[in-house]
């Protein structure tokens, strides 16, 4: 393979195809990085806009120069690429932040006095922590009961309220319903924030037909470097709230202050944008993001899935096939998903597994809770693997394996290989 190519001609090229890894016995064996859920590598259009960017960089909205002109027009237009990669309504809001965790946390900071949040405790940290008071849903045992549990809890709430659920776990890969749900919440008059950072990667959401409130994600499970995510959604409650961080570009006016013998006073931004993104912006993740929007866009979804569902399935299938290897799942192996799967292996730790398959195989997995430890020990609890203390470091959990578009059949099958092998030694 030619460095920096994908795996699919028609797919753009992912940066790192051609790696190759040190594994025991001083072989070099090409990289099988199956870790795509963690941080996805970034995409070669992605790299190229960065590039592109730099050479005009400088800060944005401020400055009447040439180079602050460019630059702002880029991060706007990063912005308005976002907003149509997400099918936004024209009056949304699209804040730029740090990542997923950063948006959700924004949008914590914004609901109106009295919200009332419901969480499912199958969510990833990032929307199951930012909201302390949260009523919290255990996990729903088939996605109908999601629904259900949703609409009790909703129906049982006085004043405003505001439904937190992922689009896609983590953990298993699993669809949640986010339309029913978003209907459920918009009959009791609440709100849905959608948690979308592993669906964006895999399927075209659009905020607009599945009548979405608000959705979060973060480039650098996109195919764009770390430190940019968004948070898209209705205006209103960003644009009332107080400023996520007070500095400047939130602040219209600042007036008063000693030499004028008045309290210093400040007059933010109504625009809900400038309001939530105070200093200088990561202008450059922005402009990542929005690049691998594009690229994404520009390939189209059918090939992507299509693809993506080939190889889910042998690698679903190759694991069901070994006995002795698990996988984790909450609404049993039919229901639809993307390219995550969780397993554990019998007589192995998540650790040893995620170690074994690194150095012995040259494939890179995830190992442990995964950030959504309530999620993983009831999966654990239902294939009647403990949750704690079977590692030496008492964390333990499961393996997971992510694909996305630099994925081949060899990466899938290696692994399908290796567990064999594994489970073979024990
Ligand atoms: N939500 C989901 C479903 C995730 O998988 C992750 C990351 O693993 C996050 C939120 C948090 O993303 P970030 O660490 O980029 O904030």
């Amino acid at each position: 393979m030619v460095p920096g190519a994908s795996a699919r001609p028609d797919a753009p090229a992912v940066l790192g195809a051609d790696l190759e890894v040190p594994v025991k016995g001083g072989r070099l064996l090409p990289y099988a990085n199956l870790d795509y859920a963690a941080s996805a590598p970034c995409l070669a259009p992605v790299s190229a806009a960065v590039a592109a960017a730099l050479p005009a960089y400088s800060s944005v909205h401020r400055g009447a120069g040439y180079a602050s002109q460019l630059t702002t027009a880029r991060y706007e237009q990063a912005r308005h690429t976002v907003r149509a990669f997400v099918g936004a309504r024209p009056g949304d809001a699209v804040v730029f932040t740090r990542n997923t965790t950063d948006a959700s946390n924004l949008l914590a900071r914004c609901l109106p006095g009295g919200t009332t949040v419901v969480v499912f405790e199958t969510e990833h940290h990032a929307s199951l922590l930012p909201w302390p008071d949260a009523v919290r849903l255990a996990p729903p045992a088939f996605a109908g009961e999601a629904v259900r549990a949703a609409d009790e809890a909703l129906a049982a709430i006085d004043g405003p309220a505001l439904l937190v659920v992922t689009a896609a776990s983590n953990v298993t890969g699993e669809l949640w319903p986010i339309a029913a749900l978003a209907h459920i919440a918009h009959r009791h008059g609440a709100r849905i924030l959608v948690d979308a950072a592993q669906l964006v990667p895999h399927r075209r959401l659009n905020l607009t037909a599945l009548d979405l409130d608000y959705v979060s994600f973060s480039g650098h499970k996109l195919y764009a470097p770390f430190g940019a995510g968004a948070l898209v959604g209705r205006a209103d409650w960003l644009a009332e709230a107080e400023p996520y961080l007070r500095g400047g570009g939130a602040s219209k006016a600042v007036t008063g202050g000693a030499g004028q013998g008045a309290p210093l006073s400040t007059e933010w931004s109504a625009d809900p944008e400038q309001r939530h993104e105070a200093g200088t912006p990561n202008v450059l993740g922005a402009i990542a993001l929005a690049a691998a929007c594009d690229a994404l866009s520009a390939t189209g979804w059918t090939p992507l899935v299509k693809q993506e569902e080939r190889l889910l399935t042998l690698l679903r299938d190759g694991i069901a096939a070994i006995d002795g290897v698990h996988e984790l799942s909450l609404w049993g192996p039919g229901h639809p998903r993307v390219g995550i799967v969780s397993f554990v292996v019998d007589g192995w730790t998540a650790r040893e597994v995620a170690e074994a398959l690194s150095a012995e195989y040259g494939i890179g997995v995830r190992d442990g809770k995964f950030c959504a430890h309530p999620f993983v020990r009831h999966l654990l609890d239902a294939v009647g693997r403990s949750a704690d203390g079977d590692c030496a470091d008492g964390t333990t959990g499961a393996v997971r394996a992510s694909i996305g578009i630099g994925t081949t059949e060899e990466h899938v099958l290696r692994l399908v290989a290796a567990l064999s092998d594994l489970v073979s030694r024990r």
